[in-house]
Order: C-alpha cells, then structure tokens, then sequence
C-alpha cells in the first residue's frame, strides 16, 4: 500500500509543475482516481493519502464501493451510462462525467426530480471524432447544451473528453488546447441557467500533465495511481 501513497506523492508533484506552467496551483486541479477493478483497501489507502474523488466506470461497481467505502468521498461515474442503471448511481454521484446524449439527459433530469436533487454532469466530448469512443462531436455540444435548458435538475457543470491515445503525450496537446478554447468561447456565451463551464475533465495517466498545462482542472488517474 506503500507504493500507493508514493505514486500519488509523486503525480501531485507533476501536477503541480504542469499546473504552475499554466499559471495555476496544484489546489485548482482536483485528483479523480479511478478504481476499476481496483480493490476496496486500495482505494481506501488513497484515500488516507489525501484522495477525495473517485472514479468509477459501471454503475455495479460504483454501488458496491460507495456502501464499502462509507467515508464521504465523493464519487465520479465516468464510463459510458446506460439509460436503465441512472437509477442506480445518481443518489451516489456527485459528477457524472459522461453526459453524450438526450435521452439519457432526459432520464437523468427524471430520476433526479424524484428524489428532489440537481445532478452535476458534464458533456462529453469525442474531440479526437473518433469511431470507437462515445461522446458527442465538438460541433454539436453548443445546440446539446442549449437543450438542457428544458431540464432543471441537470446542472451542466463543464466538458470532459477521452482523448485519442499516442505514446508520446504532446500529440495529445493540440486536442486539449482545442477543447479548452472551444470551453472558454463557450463560457462567453449566453449559457442556459443550468449551464456553466467550469471543469474541464482531460488526462489521464498517459497524458495527464500535458492536459494540465493545457487547462485541465480535473484529471482522472488509475494506473499511475493504483498501480500498471
Ligand atoms: C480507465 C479510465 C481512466 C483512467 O485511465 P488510466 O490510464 O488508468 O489513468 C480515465 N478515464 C476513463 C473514462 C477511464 O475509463
């Protein structure tokens, strides 16, 4: 478990480097870790090594932690979120990552009414158009956004991508300085109510200081945390 304080140690340092290269702190970055099929006792060793948010990619495994792991973390779904199991996360999450289509704005703005809480999403956008990730076009976020005005139990709190993978990390750059342009035109504009952008979600182990210096202020880690 050792190894697990050390590896976040050591990715905080990196995103301070990377946050003061974009004239920020490393505070204004927030850590999502991400447990898929990590263990409860890791996730709890992070915990203990100042780790706040965690991530998790099906609705199974997020039930599952949240009632193991009772220590008021907060909780990210971040995996692609079929219609049938909002009904299973939303009392748990506190940021849905992974917001691409209507109907599921529609049913998450449904289950969120029921139980009488607003629901932090954000849009995710395929910023790489690539065939086999999930995520709505960047020429489509601006009439999707518009749309969520008609629903007052999502709050639309920024955009995340999964962007499209290259060893070497500065390939990565010109799609996160794309995104974030697009975020900050975006910001400028007459957004609904329930819209603002404040988060942008980009990097990932791989790739996640360049996101940083490129305006992340959250990036989602498993393996450089959780172990390769
Ligand atoms: C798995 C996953 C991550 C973390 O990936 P690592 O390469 O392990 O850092 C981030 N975001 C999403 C959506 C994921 O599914």
């Amino acid at each position: 478990m050792s190894d697990i304080l050390d590896n976040i140690a050591v990715v905080k340092s990196n995103i301070r480097a990377a946050a003061e290269k974009s004239g920020r702190k490393e505070e204004d970055v927030i850590i999502v870790a991400v447990g898929k099929s990590v263990g409860v006792n890791k996730i709890l060793a992070a915990a203990y090594a100042g780790i706040n948010d965690i991530g998790e990619n099906t609705a199974q495994e997020l039930s599952q932690k949240y009632f193991e792991i009772d220590i008021g973390l907060n909780w990210h779904f971040i995996g692609h979120l079929q219609r049938n199991k909002v009904k299973n996360v939303i009392e748990k999450v506190s940021l849905i990552h992974s917001l691409d289509r209507m109907p599921l704005a529609r049913e998450i703005n449904r289950r969120a009414e029921k139980i009488g809480k607003t629901i932090n999403v954000l849009v995710q956008v395929n910023v790489g158009e690539e065939e086999s990730k999930f995520g709505i076009n960047i020429k489509e976020v601006e009439p999707f956004i518009f749309e969520m005005a008609s629903l007052p139990f999502l709050k639309v709190k920024g955009l995340m991508t999964i962007a499209p993978y290259f060893r070497n990390p500065e390939m990565v750059r010109p799609y996160f300085s794309l995104l974030r342009n697009f975020k900050d035109d975006l910001s400028a504009r007459n957004l609904p109510e329930n819209v603002e952008m404040n988060y942008l979600s980009m990097g990932m182990t791989n790739d996640y200081e360049v996101a940083v210096e490129e305006g992340a202020n959250v990036v989602r880690i498993g393996r450089a945390i959780f172990g390769l």
